[in-house]
């Protein structure tokens, strides 16, 4: 029977008095040390039901190692539904490693990095809307980028690496968690388990089957490693996400599904006007596999509708 302790961490007070605090809990001691923070964008709520279920499943276990879970790192944001942190709209996987004097977002980033620094493997877990599970990789080299696939790999799910760089720098994603770790010389590395808002519950599992199959890995607990059924897989490494945005606004009909192959040119979709004249047949000029399709049917020029993995 793994020993778990949970704890309050206090950030700042609100007007009341009362404090907003970091769920911190942490199952077994000891090395190797695994940190999972969940839920920094407060409307990404999958992670922290997968973490539930690998709680339930690690409190009866034997666990050697320990698994430091901080679950919820947006609080304010999970209460308020909202990506940001609902006082200073600050994009809080932009804002490590933070400032422990800072403003409320920039404490609270600071005190997760401290926590996330101390492990051996970290891994941020986050959705990606109506995709199917990947894992992110940041831009790393050499040995630390072989421990990262390694580790990764471990899990039984896609692998992708980030944007192209021009992207990757102007989404601010170097100022993410993952990267300010591999910094540190921490392998690290971003899950994305669909859903958001509303939990997706074959997602959830997914999650849970993730992190199990890396403590597996690990060593960390006694059992065999599980496969993942509940949605497609690329095993192949070597692909890249890329966004197919819209140049028109309309209604848009997807013509594919998620895990789908297609070729470079393929309609992905067709945009209509309210008439149903067609204003634009969405298309990519490069052959991948479909990874995450539009929540919304209404869109917008510029609108990220399709999530591409796609081979350089
Ligand atoms: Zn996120």
């Amino acid at each position: 029977m793994a020993n778990i302790r949970i704890e309050s961490i206090p950030i700042a007070r609100r007007l009341d008095g009362s404090y907003i605090n970091l769920t911190k809990i942490v199952v077994g001691e000891g090395e190797p040390k695994i940190f999972l923070g969940a839920s920094i964008h407060g409307d990404e709520l999958t992670p922290i039901a997968s973490l539930w279920r690998l709680l339930e499943y690690l409190k009866v276990a034997e666990v050697s190692g320990s698994v430091t879970i901080l679950m919820g790192m947006n609080p304010e944001g999970i209460a308020f539904g909202t990506r940001v942190d609902p006082y200073f709209k600050v994009d809080m996987n932009r804002a490590y490693p933070g400032d422990k004097d800072g403003i409320l977002p920039r404490r609270i980033t600071h005190t997760i990095f401290q926590i996330a620094k101390d492990s051996d493997v970290a891994v941020d877990l986050h959705t990606a809307g109506n995709c199917i599970p990947f894992i992110l990789v940041d831009p790393v080299e050499g040995g630390l980028r072989s421990e990262v696939l390694k580790y990764a790999g471990s899990m039984g799910i896609t692998i992708l690496e980030e944007y192209l760089e021009k992207d990757y720098k102007a989404e601010h994603l170097s100022e993410s968690l993952p990267p300010k770790l591999l910094e540190l010389g921490i392998p690290s590395y971003t899950l994305e388990l669909p859903g958001g808002l509303r939990i997706d519950w074959k997602g959830v599992n997914v999650g849970y089957k993730a992190i199990i199959n890396l403590m597996v890995f690990l060593g960390m607990i006694d059992t065999s490693k599980v496969s993942i059924d509940e949605y497609p897989v690329i095993k192949e490494l070597g692909y890249r996400r890329y966004d197919v945005k819209s140049s028109s606004a309309g209604i848009l009909e997807p013509y594919v599904e998620l895990g789908d192959y297609v070729e470079k040119f393929t309609p992905l979709g067709v945009i209509r006007n309210l008439s149903g004249v067609i204003e634009e047949w969405v298309k990519f000029d490069k052959s991948g596999y479909i990874v995450g399709l539009p929540n919304r049917s209404i869109v917008y020029p510029a609108d990220r509708l399709f999530l591409m993995a796609v081979k350089d």
